[in-house]
């Protein structure tokens, strides 16, 4: 599945990528359980409104919502609401909007490391962005009057559905529910003029991620996944997640040693070579780019960008 949140009227929900829109999961599963009162009163608590919320319900909350996807083709619900939205007629927010935690590991990328001019990390090097720095696809990366130097970085991002601590190596993707694409948007001035990385790192704007998060059972493998950015159509990076040093199971691992995994959790796994810092000349972001991250089998992350 290729789960979404969107906003329609006002109001967010859970919703899940098809060819042929979006499905309103929650009122999709409502009729799938008949449309009484006490059907929907079942599909909001298994389904509820918030992507965090619906990860907490763990297998059932999963099971439900194929139950409604399987549904909803062209029917209308039992309250005659629409099951099925276009994606013109909604507002498509990241797939986790306001994540528990945004955990992100730097220099991830032999070649990057390089290009950086860093030494290869001996254990992953963590770092952190809030949830207010989180937009969706489409929305605006905005340019800080205090930074000059704002760039991009391509990542697979992973998501959280099972939390846990001091999870082993070899259980660790039985607690990645999905993956999806992110941008480390980094301003390197301010990154860099102390050694201070978050204040570069979590500015508001500076984690798009989406379109969706599509659930592992359809990426198989997380380590051979092509992974590249383009910049106003020209393409920056380009490599396959089988160049991390450490890969998921390993991050999974060595976090949940230090920190509780919980649902809804989003970690950024790091970028290959290619960001516009370390080019020459220098490449930086500058209002009316355009940036796009594409993940083989995530699809593609399309950002503006303007000055704030
Ligand atoms: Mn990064």
């Amino acid at each position: 599945m290729k789960l979404v949140s969107f906003r329609q009227d006002g109001r967010q929900q859970v919703g899940a990528l098809v060819e042929q829109g979006i499905v309103a999961l929650q009122a999709a599963y409502a009729a799938v359980l008949g449309g009484s009162d006490g059907a929907y009163r079942k599909a909001e608590a298994l389904i509820p409104n918030d992507m965090v919320l619906f990860l907490q319900g763990g297998g059932d909350a999963l099971q439900a919502a194929k139950e409604a996807v399987a549904y909803a083709g062209g029917k209308v619900g039992p309250r005659g609401e629409r099951l099925l939205w276009q994606q013109e007629d909604v507002e498509l927010l990241a797939p986790v909007p306001r994540p528990t935690k945004v955990i992100c590991i730097g220099l991830n990328y032999k070649d990057h490391a390089k290009e950086s001019g860093a030494e290869l990390p001996v254990e992953p090097v963590l770092f952190s962005k809030y949830a207010t720095a989180v937009i969706g696809p489409g929305q605006a990366i905005r340019l800080p009057e205090m930074s000059k130097e704002v760039d991009y970085e391509a990542e697979l991002a992973f998501v959280i559905g099972t939390g846990g601590k001091d999870i082993p190596v070899e259980k660790a993707l039985d607690h990645v529910v999905g993956y999806t694409c992110l941008n480390d948007v980094s301003a390197r001035d301010l990154q860099f003029r102390d050694g201070q990385w978050m204040k570069g790192k979590t500015p508001d704007t500076f984690a798009p991620m989406g379109p969706a998060l599509v659930t592992a059972d359809e990426v198989g493998d997380p380590g051979k996944l092509a992974i590249k950015l383009e910049l106003n159509g020209k393409v920056m990076q380009s490599s396959s997640t089988d160049q991390l040093i450490f890969p998921v199971p390993e991050l999974v691992a060595f976090l949940s040693r230090l920190i509780t995994l919980e649902p809804g959790d989003v970690v950024a796994t790091g970028t290959p070579s290619g960001v516009g810092f370390a080019r020459k000349p220098p490449v930086f972001l500058k209002e009316g780019d355009t940036v796009t991250v594409e993940i083989e089998k995530l699809g593609r992350l399309t950002n503006p960008v303007v000055a704030d």
